[in-house]
């Protein structure tokens, strides 16, 4: 570690009242003092994320004092009382601080204060980024804690983030001398999304599968096939469709060569950057030849291992080779799969090579999980001088808090025990729940001495004021939550990714415990309005946590209570339905998803996982259907209950509900003397009376929606048919898809129309689909399936209409036969017109996938974010009736 020195005794000063400091500190910008940034002349913008280290200075000195700072391409005349503030390696810069710069590390950067001139500078253009947020948080109290709307944007100036603080100042105060040099003790520190330059964050190592892409078969496969491995006596050249499929040759001398020009190459063609991939590909087809087997020393006697040891011996060749020419560049590579069958002490790794090894810290609670980890990296260890790793810390794919710093921290304060100094992660971060983990980490990996629990004071104390304390045991307790969870599995990295069942790591207790946390804090932050908001950001994003997590546990409850099936008549249902009634209106209780997801502020989730957020919801389809069920078969007469009235009450309670759905049970198809023309229009004297007349039910909330559908349904020898009346705004009608919908099987494009989706179970095993949108494009489940389905729709004067004709053996209906088909009928509609676009942006179209006939299903009828999802709840049966 070479961070050092005279910032020690400037943050002493910094510390003491500022009236004790009179002699040392200047006041560089403030009343009756001007500064100006002297950016580098010849600055030019490198990449899209460069700001420039004079337009950050400028734009947050700005925003800290109310003051014009001017930049200037050069410098005005010592009029003996301006502070000059020199930015990037111009000459003034080089003359001062130059010959320090070049000695340090390529992330390294210093901030010098001579008198009333001041150099801001890195040793390359990202640490000048870097060097002007240091010196905004030290000397401006300037912080970036989180998300940036748009961090990458730096036109759009003034931009602030839910979590960043930029205090007001009369005065920017600063040492009149002193030297602070700063650079990293991670080399490679990277993960996405975050403020990159705040957190100075850099894609440095380079370690992924390369060699297909140095030795292309395309390219060397005619001429050369010698580069490609012997395997069972002949030259195994892949094919084209998997290039990646074979590992060099490693013993020819040629390939050597042509992985050592192309390090070199690359370095010629970008001398900033620090290292080159030599990655293996991701194949098992190693060469067998005789001087690749032969390589190894005798002791090693595996056919396996020998092969191993001739890669790293490769590896070593290149590096050795490699490092006449560049001795501070370093080549990385996968720390993967065959390459560690080597036993110990066979070989050493050349320090230039930098194998990384996948470890996900968040598992480390379990015991298996720490010994696993412990003889991983120590084998690697072994074999390799130095080291990365590759984590998980994400963010996508969690609807809870993953906070794990106990490990995460830890494992980066002692180099993961390995010396490890380079650490990339899979991160997409979700602010709004595991907020200072993103920070913490971006800290310590740039000064892993660091005491985790200082930073974590320090986070609180800026961003929540009179409230820290509460916000501190708010995080420890969502830490302890996740490291103290009992569920067994057998996944060593990102375990519970994309799993519902990472909800019952944070079951209903849990979650109040945290919630009366976050309310304690509210309280305790009195009128701090800033601390209020930011307190707000976490509980207003941990409300979804919480929300998953009832409705998962009160459907799971129902789930249990349904394990005992129904009475059959004629006995009474009524002892059975109570309890279960009961669970159900507990359920219900729980309130709308919808309004909670509404409620997550911007950028405090991933995107995808908030798109997606129904993945996690757990519905009591199966509970509703099997209750529905139960009372229409109890029904007197049997199943054919009346089609529910457009002007009926909405059920308020759970068993009015069940009561109200039992009428919508069977859906009575009347025979047709003439076809319907499907042609979109519903005619008079063309359908019979609507077998359902009424409201359709969100999908979240179970609440009736406020637009009534009707459904025609019909049958003759030939088909089945079914039109749908759709009321509805016309000026809210809005449909993409004209044609076919090539959407995603499971996220068809058209669900983001108006359009109905029809899915059909008949008796027996499986179940297909067809969609029909205002267009009257049609979507089907499945291609083949939908041969001889025709539609037709057409907008009307209350909304649109949409006929379908679907032939009888399709569905393995005939007529005169029993019938057991089941329909799920769901509607999608927008209650709003249609967006507009925003600057370029177009705004997100609601998601939705497609819906499954309840009584078989895995209890999902429905997922995606579209609000305006209505659906049966349960697939109704389908009668075909003659009148
Ligand atoms: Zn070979």
């Amino acid at each position: 570690m070479l961070r050092h020195l005279c910032y020690v005794v400037t943050m002493i000063l910094l510390t003491l009242s500022p009236l004790a400091l009179a002699e040392e500190t200047q006041v560089l910008l403030g009343p009756g003092q001007d500064a100006v940034i002297v950016r580098d002349a010849a600055w030019k913008q490198s990449v899209w994320f460069d700001w420039g280290g004079h337009a950050i200075l400028q734009r947050f000195l700005q925003l800290a004092t109310g003051r014009q700072v001017r930049v200037l391409d050069r410098a005005p005349a010592d009029d003996g009382r301006t502070v000059r503030i020199w930015t990037g390696r111009q000459a003034a810069v080089n003359r001062a601080i130059g010959t320090e710069l070049d000695k340090l590390d390529d992330d390294g950067y210093m901030i010098a204060f001579r008198g009333r001139d001041v150099y801001v500078a890195g040793k390359y253009w990202w640490g000048g980024n870097w060097a002007a947020h240091d010196f905004l948080e030290r000397f401006a109290g300037c912080r970036w804690y989180g998300p940036e709307p748009d961090f990458w944007k730096p036109k759009e100036a003034g931009m602030l983030g839910p979590l960043d603080i930029i205090p007001r100042h009369d005065a920017i105060r600063a040492p009149v001398q002193a030297t602070i040099v700063e650079q990293p003790g991670y080399k490679m520190r990277w993960y996405r999304f975050m403020p990159l330059h705040s957190f100075r964050l850099r894609y440095r190592d380079k370690f992924h599968h390369a060699l297909s892409s140095i030795i292309p078969p395309d390219r060397y496969g005619a001429t050369n096939p010698d580069f490609f491995p012997l395997i069972g006596g002949k030259r195994h050249v892949p094919p084209l469709s998997a290039p990646y499929q074979f590992q060099p040759c490693v013993s020819n001398p040629q390939v050597l060569r042509l992985v050592v020009e192309a390090a070199r190459e690359s370095f010629r063609k970008n001398p900033q950057e620090g290292s080159f991939s030599i990655g293996m590909n991701d194949s098992d087809a190693f060469c067998e030849c005789e001087r690749c087997l032969a390589a190894a020393p005798a002791n090693i006697t595996g056919k396996r291992q020998r092969q191993a040891w001739a890669f790293f011996d490769f590896y070593n060749r290149v590096a050795a080779e490699l490092e006449k020419t560049h001795p501070d560049k370093r080549l990385g590579c996968l720390a993967y799969a065959g390459l560690s069958v080597l036993p110990d002490g066979a070989i050493k790794l050349h320090p230039m090579v930098v194998p990384y090894l996948t470890r996900d810290s968040a598992q480390l609670f379990d015991p298996n999980e720490q010994a696993e980890f412990r003889q991983l990296v120590d084998r690697w260890k072994r074999l390799a001088v130095r080291m990365g790793i590759y984590e998980y810390i994400y963010g996508r794919g969690f609807v809870v808090p993953r906070l794990y710093n106990r490990y995460l921290l830890a494992n980066v304060r002692d180099r993961y025990g390995v010396g490890v100094d380079g650490l990339y992660a899979e991160s997409y971060p979700n602010w709004g729940l595991d907020g200072p983990k993103y920070w913490l980490l971006s800290r310590m990996l740039w000064d892993p001495s660091q005491d985790p629990s200082g930073l974590m004071d320090q986070y609180c104390r800026d961003l929540f004021g009179p409230a820290a304390g509460e916000m501190k045991a708010y995080f420890e307790c969502l830490e302890e939550t996740w490291c103290g969870q009992t569920l067994a599995s057998t996944r060593s990295n990102y375990r519970w990714f994309l799993d519902a069942r990472q909800l019952e790591i944070f079951p209903p207790a849990a979650c109040e415990k945290a919630w009366a946390m976050l309310e304690a804090a509210r309280a305790k932050a009195g009128g701090e309005a800033a601390a209020v908001k930011r307190i707000e950001y976490f509980r207003d994003t941990f409300a979804l946590t919480r929300a998953l997590s009832r409705r998962s546990a009160a459907t799971a409850a129902m789930d249990e209570l349904m394990k005992q099936p129904a009475p059959k008549p004629p006995d009474s249902t009524d002892t059975w339905l109570a309890p279960r009634l009961a669970a159900l209106q507990a359920y219900l209780d729980c309130g709308s998803l919808e309004t909670v997801v509404k409620g997550v502020p911007a950028v405090a989730m991933d995107d995808a996982t908030l798109a997606d957020v129904a993945r996690y919801d757990r519905q009591p389809v199966d509970a509703v259907a099997a209750m529905v069920e139960a009372v229409a078969g109890a029904a007197p007469g049997g199943a054919a209950p009346s089609p529910g009235s457009p002007d009926a009450k909405p059920p308020q309670t759970a068993k009015e509900f069940i009561a109200h759905l039992a009428t919508r049970a069977v859906l009575r198809a009347v025979r047709l003397a003439k076809p319907a023309t499907i042609d979109g229009a519903i005619t008079a004297g063309e359908w019979p009376a609507p077998a359902f007349a009424g409201q359709l039910y969100r999908i979240y909330s179970l609440a009736p929606h406020e637009q009534q559908t009707f459904i025609h349904a019909a049958w003759d020898d030939a088909n089945l048919y079914l039109a749908f009346d759709c009321r509805q705004d016309a000026g809210t009608i809005q449909a993409a898809v004209r044609d076919a919908d090539r959407g995603e099987w499971r996220q068809p494009a058209m669900l983001g129309d108006d359009c109905v989706a029809v899915t059909i179970r008949p008796s027996g095993a499986g179940s297909a689909g067809v969609r029909i949108n205002a267009n009257g494009a049609l979507g089907f489940h499945n291609n083949a399936w939908g041969e001889g389905i025709r539609g037709a729709a057409r907008h009307s004067a209350t909304g649109w209409q949409a006929e379908l004709s679907i032939p009888l053996k399709k569905i393995g209906l005939r007529p005169g036969q029993p019938i057991d088909c089941t329909l799920a009928i769901a509607r999608f509609a927008h209650d709003e017109p249609p967006p507009r676009k925003a600057g370029k942006q177009e705004l997100p179209r609601p998601r939705a996938y497609m819906i499954l006939p309840a009584p078989q299903g895995k209890g999902v009828i429905g997922h995606g974010n579209h609000p305006g999802l209505m659906t049966f709840i349960t697939g109704p049966r389908l009668v075909l009736v003659d009148r």
